[in-house]
């Protein structure tokens, strides 16, 4: 099967070989030299300076980290959100007592700077502002650098603190962390990492540390100051997924290898290919054509079809899509295109498109 979900994604055999070693102890000189080795990598790849710091659990794990790390009860926080996503990060700040302003697009669209600009004149106390970099819901992918500009001309010497949802875009589109002045990043080891899932891997600002220091959030397993002081020993506070980490070291070699450039180039390369290749076939996108996403293609449904259905064709063709979420259940299909892939994979998926709308 030719997996073409935005996340898991395929591993290649030398990531697949390396979650087959047996455990190490967690606490010991294997792990410490593997720990720091990954951590490298990630730095070079979400390009900072900043410490990164390695959670056991999905995405969502690192996104709540941030909120609870960061938000005290009643505190002002303005969300970007232009999906599912977007929505989601929202919630769990909500979840945690803050007072949440939203800045909202119109799903398919990506966000404006000039109404985050309004949103953060009108909340001159806000201490964070959340933005989904690539939203994996629509397949559109932010302005980032252009929102961080936003950001920054508001900051008050306390803030706001960016706080970034990188899950699907850092490691295979560009995200500067420390050129845009991004204080904390977050993604998920099963996205552009070419591993399966179980860690979410966390940038964090200097900035950000303070902000952390002072935060009295309740928080336990989440809690980023321990995980730090633990990462500064070679080690994490609580036993690690040791497994997801032998692959997340394996892939980073490999990412090292290709080199960050290329890598990029491969994203966008492979996603234009999808991008002609649908159209091609008659398919609309759905994303604002000049914000479309390199990771993820969201195509429209044709009309009097329905949408599971044709991702149930493609996989009798042997690739395995993804449907609509939230309120594009039904109208959209969304094919990955992250991490361990190339124009072969689109190939395949675009064959089997062919033959599920009968144009084969
Ligand atoms: C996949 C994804 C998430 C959720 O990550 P999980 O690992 O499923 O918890 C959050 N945000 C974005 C942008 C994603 O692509």
């Amino acid at each position: 099967m030719n997996l073409r979900v935005p996340g898991p994604t395929p591993l290649p055999k030398q990531v697949r070989e390396a979650t087959a070693a047996d455990m190490i102890n967690h606490r010991g000189p294997e792990f410490k030299e593997m720990l720091a080795g990954i951590c490298s990598g990630l730095q070079y790849l979400f390009e900072t300076g900043n410490e990164v710091v390695l959670l056991t659990g999905s995405g969502t794990g690192g996104l709540e980290a941030a909120i609870v790390n960061l938000v005290n009860p009643g505190d002002q926080v303005v969300a970007v959100s232009i999906g599912a996503f977007g929505e989601r990060f929202r919630e769990i700040a909500e979840t945690f007592g803050a007072q949440v302003t939203t800045v909202a697009a119109e799903w398919g669209q990506a966000a404006d700077p000039d109404a985050l600009d309004e949103a953060l004149s009108r909340t001159p106390n806000a201490r964070l502002v959340l933005v989904t970099h690539n939203e994996t819901s629509t397949g559109v992918t932010n302005d980032l650098q252009a929102l961080a500009e936003v950001v920054h001309a508001h900051d008050n010497g306390q803030g706001p603190l960016l706080v970034v949802d990188g899950i699907s875009s850092v490691g295979s589109i560009p995200l500067r962390t420390d050129a845009w002045g991004c204080d904390i990043v977050i993604t998920g080891s099963q996205k552009s990492w070419m591993s399966p899932p179980g860690v979410s891997m966390l940038s964090v600002s200097p900035r950000a540390w303070e902000a952390i220091e002072s935060c009295i959030c309740p928080r336990y397993y989440w809690d980023l100051q321990r995980a730090r002081s633990y990462a500064r020993k070679g080690q994490t506070p609580w036993t690690p997924a040791v497994s997801v980490l032998y692959a997340l070291s394996a892939a980073l070699q490999l990412m090292r290898a290709e080199g960050l450039e290329a890598i990029h180039a491969r994203h966008r390369r492979v996603a234009q290919h999808m991008r002609e290749g649908a159209q091609a076939l008659g398919l609309e996108l759905f994303a604002d054509p000049a914000h479309v996403s390199d990771t993820v293609t969201t195509l429209r449904v044709p009309a009097g079809m329905d949408g599971d259905a044709l991702v149930a064709k493609v996989r009798e063709q042997g690739a395995v899509i993804a449907g609509g979420q939230g309120k594009l259940k039904g109208q959209v299909v969304r094919v990955g295109h992250l991490g361990y892939v190339d124009d072969a994979d689109i190939d395949e998926v675009l064959r089997a498109l062919a033959i599920a709308l009968g144009r084969g």
